[in-house]
């Protein structure tokens, strides 16, 4: 009980919040150092990204998903609807370390849909309600609180719960799908000893940004339940 008091503190919270925020900063601007070193070392291989995603996707029987090359850094991404794995600028063509780790990443997120993974189909259902959430919970709950209407502020707080529930299932799919990744280019032989390292640490740094995302935003869940909870007594 006492642990739950400590952490429904609005003080705690706080600084904790104010931590987490600071920590996202760090992660996010660690993926680009992390990126910028590992896309000047080059894999032995000499295969294009673009080549290894093709190969990877062969392998594992897809043939109807589309490679196309995107403006921007970092702009990589698989869209399910249009079956498009999308390689940014600066991986498309490159034959770098890191920049083959992140062509094999979006190709785990395809080969999670081929095989039916089941926490990204849990993330697919909840994605059309994140989004009404994501957008709405905000209004909802400063109305409520404008209002001095405790439910509907409370009303807020369970919409914005759902889009912290979306981004917990998000964890686990981009997890997946680094392990995927790198297993695959051990396998294949694509990448060998150091490199497999380098394209590791690119994929963790990504991974990062998820979890210090979803940090920031179940601590603010923590501080609306707690500001509101300072309200009923
Ligand atoms: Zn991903």
């Amino acid at each position: 009980m006492e642990i739950v008091e400590l952490l429904l503190n609005n003080t705690v919270i706080t600084i904790l919040l104010f931590a987490a925020i600071i920590y996202s900063m760090i992660a996010s601007a660690s993926v680009k150092s992390t990126f910028a070193k590992y896309n000047k070392i080059y894999a032995s291989s000499k295969m294009p990204a673009c080549d290894v995603a093709r190969q990877i996707l062969e392998m594992n029987g897809i043939y109807d998903i589309q490679i196309v090359r995107v403006a921007g850094n970092l702009t990589d991404h698989y869209d399910p609807r249009k079956k498009i794995i999308a390689l940014s600028d600066t991986v498309y063509g490159s034959s770098a370390v890191g920049a083959i780790g992140v062509a094999a990443h979006e190709c785990g997120h395809a080969i999670q849909y081929a095989k039916s993974y089941g926490p990204i189909k849990a993330r697919n259902t909840l994605a059309p309600v994140v989004n009404i959430c994501s957008q709405a919970w905000v209004w909802v709950f400063m109305i409520g609180c404008a209002l001095g209407s405790l439910f509907m502020a409370e009303v807020g707080i369970v919409f914005f719960s759902v889009v912290v529930l979306f981004q917990l299932i998000t964890l686990p799919v981009e997890f997946d799908a680094s392990n995927r990744a790198i297993k695959t280019l051990v396998d294949t032989g694509i990448l060998y000893g150091e490199e497999v390292k380098g394209a590791r640490k690119v994929l963790k740094a990504a991974a990062m940004t998820y979890v210090s995302a979803l940090l920031v935003s179940l601590l603010q869940l923590l501080r609306l339940i707690s500001s509101t909870r300072s309200r009923k007594r």
